[in-house]
């Protein structure tokens, strides 16, 4: 292991979207490319928005994309006896102030500062009272550095200025006691050891004031990434207007997380002009000379075309347990009679060739693992009719005696009624496959009589006949 330490540090208040799994995949990436330590962390303060459910929604997004963490999960809430102490701290070296200044003065004071044109920060009334121990509420403000610059090296974006001028006295311990979120997080960084702060670049404006804090308090600065944003297709910023943005969505779309992952690492990233990465692909590639500073915009297209050929390429056992749950969701019992020759992963490799989501796979294997076949209607009436009868009754008789049930020993019966009743072979297929799968669709007639087996073939062809009027 080396001295690389880096943190995904998610605030739990809404579901795991695709911007934080990007960033959870680039600290990921560096961290095992580096043999560092990827530490989880739960930024979740913010008692009115953070939910157990939305901690949970992060963690389940992790395990399922397989980005495991090192450390953690900590949560900030278990560390707040932490962040007051650092607080008082500060402010007995005199970095910090007690400010008594109520909301509603504070607003008062910007609108009138919005008003004469000036700028709206913190207008520093107590900064220079030296008040001790106030009886009323009282909010520990940083003295912020109000001359010079704050010069950062970020690792993508290159080296950015920050006028002191504009920083505020930011408030580090709320009235009510509790940190906010710009000096837990240094706290938190630098107690943590991280070596890395990578994160979205909706942060860059935070960075020149935890800078300042981790100077005041001695500790060492981090170096920084800022991940580009990510835009919708539009290229305007990504929001459900452009549809799920949610790991869990995805997941239930029937994307595989190989291909997610493979569409997200993309999204700021390139190695040459090499679409398709494994794991350990993006491993030994990844590195941040390669990310681009500029946002990226989603290509959904292209996620579809990578979670199509990542199912073409899908081992069948790994397909067949990943496609389940879309099945049972469907009303498919795994412990059940109804079940395909040779399992599930005998049908995969027949449907994998053409299905874009798990969810597809899912509806075309559907007729395989249920009785009796839904039938499309439109289909039947157009397939299961008074001419297609005659051939289809004449098959099933010769199936009957036919012994060992494969391809080999029913293609001379088919070849056989194809010359008795003068037919083309797709005359015959068309009204057998609507038969046998209840579609238009489906991979050939003999994969699809031999995943079902001799009985339920002969089943469906009755059954399919007892539908025809006779004429
Ligand atoms: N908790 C912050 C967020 O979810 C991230 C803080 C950071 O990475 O510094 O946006």
């Amino acid at each position: 292991m080396t001295d690389v330490r880096v943190r995904f540090a998610p605030s739990p208040t809404g579901f795991l979207h695709v911007g934080g799994l990007r960033t959870a995949l680039f600290n990921w990436l560096f961290a095992r490319r580096e043999g560092g330590t990827f530490i989880l962390r739960i930024e979740d303060t913010d008692r009115d928005r953070s939910t157990d459910d939305a901690i949970e929604a992060i963690v389940n997004g992790l395990h399922w994309t397989g980005l495991d963490w090192d450390e953690g999960p900590y949560r900030q809430t278990d560390r707040l006896a932490l962040y007051r102490q650092k607080a008082m701290e500060l402010r007995e070296r005199g970095k910090a102030y007690w400010c008594v200044c109520t909301p509603q003065e504070l607003e008062a004071r910007r609108k009138e500062a919005q008003a004469k044109g000036e700028p709206i920060k913190y207008d520093g009334r107590c900064r220079e009272r030296g008040l001790t121990a106030p009886a009323e509420p009282a909010a520990l403000r940083f003295r912020s550095p109000q001359e010079g610059q704050t010069v950062v090296d970020d690792l993508i974006k290159g080296t950015i200025a920050f006028d002191h001028a504009v920083l505020d006295d930011l408030i580090i311990l709320r009235a009510n006691g509790y940190a906010t979120y710009n000096f837990s997080v240094v706290i938190d960084d630098a107690l943590m050891g991280i070596t890395h702060v990578i994160r979205g670049d909706d942060h860059v404006n935070n960075t020149p004031r935890q800078v300042a804090l981790f100077k005041a308090l001695e500790y060492r600065v981090p170096h920084f990434a800022h991940l580009p944003m990510i835009l919708g297709a539009d290229k305007s910023r990504l929001s459900k207007r452009h549809g799920a943005t949610s790991v869990l969505a995805y997941q239930d779309m029937g994307y595989l997380p190989e291909a997610l992952v493979n569409y997200l690492v993309r999204l700021g990233w390139s190695h040459g002009d090499q679409e398709m990465f494994s794991i350990q692909d993006m491993v030994e590639k990844f590195s941040f000379d390669h990310v681009q500073a500029s946002a990226a915009a989603c290509d959904p297209e292209k996620l579809q075309w990578l979670n199509a050929e990542y199912i073409k390429r899908g081992e069948p056992r790994r397909l067949a347990d990943v496609l389940r749950p879309f099945l049972e969701k469907r009303g498919y019992d795994p412990r059940g009679p109804v079940q395909p020759q040779g399992g599930l992963e005998a049908v995969v490799p027949h449907l994998r060739e053409r299905a874009k989501t798990l969810v597809e796979m899912a509806e075309w294997t559907m007729p395989y693992v249920t009785e009796p076949v839904a039938m499309d209607e439109a289909a039947a009436v157009k397939f299961l009719t008074t001419a297609a009868a005659p051939s289809l009754t004449k098959f099933a008789e010769r199936l009957k005696t036919v012994n060992p049930f494969s391809k080999e020993t029913i293609e001379p019966l088919v070849q056989a009624v194809l010359n008795d009743e003068h037919l083309k072979m797709g005359a015959f297929a068309q009204p057998l496959r609507v038969a046998l799968t209840g579609k238009t669709f489906s991979p050939g007639i003999y994969e699809v009589m031999a995943i079902l087996g001799k009985e339920r073939t002969l089943d469906r062809i009755t059954q399919a006949l007892q539908r025809i009027p006779s004429s």
